[in-house]
């Protein structure tokens, strides 16, 4: 599996002098595995992507979505592979209560907030609606999407190529308190207990013996917020080594936080971590 990291940043894209190094665009991760091409998230990393994908003329193109939060699908309607008539566009996301997954694509891509709509464009583009924890295949690819505790409907992926696991886990708060996805928040305690046990072991499922974990860490300690869906890299720790990773990935960064800043957070994290672990920076380009 081939892997590179298109945008790390979370909320919202920055272009300023203290995010160069790490990068400014918003999340989506290139995988190859093998001949097969899937894009995990559609923020604006997506764009350059999308020229390259052109360039090269790929016509089958997997775009797996966590959630519709504008960070992980504001690059797609500058994904310049939806003007390719031969290109057939698959967009795959956890089933949303009460809308289509088209719709909310559509509602994006549309006048007065774009002007060539999702059913202008020259490309298929097809949307196939996932079961939490149901297995599927894109190519030789085995590939499973779970929920995680996060505001509305969130999944995270699981990848298996080659004998090699990439687990992806953002947007997420692994350990709060608070449940915070759509369909959580009202139960009984005896629910909500449930849910929380279900959600770990969800998150467990997905990194268990990973290659390498991309995980939210959004949060520092003294920032954290437990209504806003995020985690901090003791968090992402703690998941890594209950579920015995091999490397640890430190993504979505807050905005506003240096290169510096970031340098510091990859040093002191390190001593901790049981496996190796890094602040994933964009551009960076990965082989497991
Ligand atoms: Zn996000
Ligand atoms: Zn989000």
């Amino acid at each position: 599996m081939q892997i590179t990291f298109r945008g790390v940043r979370g909320s919202y894209p920055v272009a300023a002098p203290h995010s160069v190094r790490y990068g400014g665009n918003t999340p989506c991760i290139e995988v190859w595995a093998g001949e097969t091409c899937l894009i995990i998230d559609a923020g604006t990393g997506i764009r350059p992507l999308g020229k390259k994908l052109i360039e090269q003329d790929q016509r089958e193109i997997h775009l797996l979505i966590s959630h519709t939060h504008w960070d992980h699908v504001q690059g797609f309607p500058h994904f310049d592979p939806q003007h390719n008539e031969n290109a057939h566009i698959r967009i795959y996301s956890l089933t949303h209560p009460d809308r289509s997954l088209g719709e909310i694509f559509r509602t994006q891509q549309q006048a007065p907030f774009y002007p060539v709509s999702i059913d202008a464009v020259e490309a298929q583009i097809e949307f196939l609606e996932l079961t939490d924890g149901q297995p599927f295949q894109i190519g030789g690819a085995q590939i499973s999407c779970h929920r995680l505790n996060h505001p509305g409907v969130t999944g995270g992926y699981r990848i298996e190529y080659g004998g090699k696991v990439l687990s992806y886990i953002s947007d997420v708060d692994l350990y709060g308190p608070i449940l915070l996805g759509n369909g959580m928040e009202n139960g009984s305690q005896e629910e909500q207990q449930t849910w929380h046990k279900y959600l770990q072991n969800s998150a467990r499922d997905l990194a268990h013996r990973a290659d390498l974990m991309i995980c939210d860490t959004f949060f520092l300690p003294d920032e954290y917020q437990p209504d806003w869906g995020h985690s901090r890299p003791e968090d992402a720790v703690r998941l890594g080594a209950e579920a015995q990773v091999q490397s640890l990935a430190l993504f979505h960064h807050e905005p506003h936080r240096s290169d510096e800043e970031m340098d510091a957070i990859q040093e002191r994290y390190r001593e901790e971590a049981p496996c190796d672990l890094f602040a994933a920076v964009e551009g960076m380009e990965l082989s497991l």
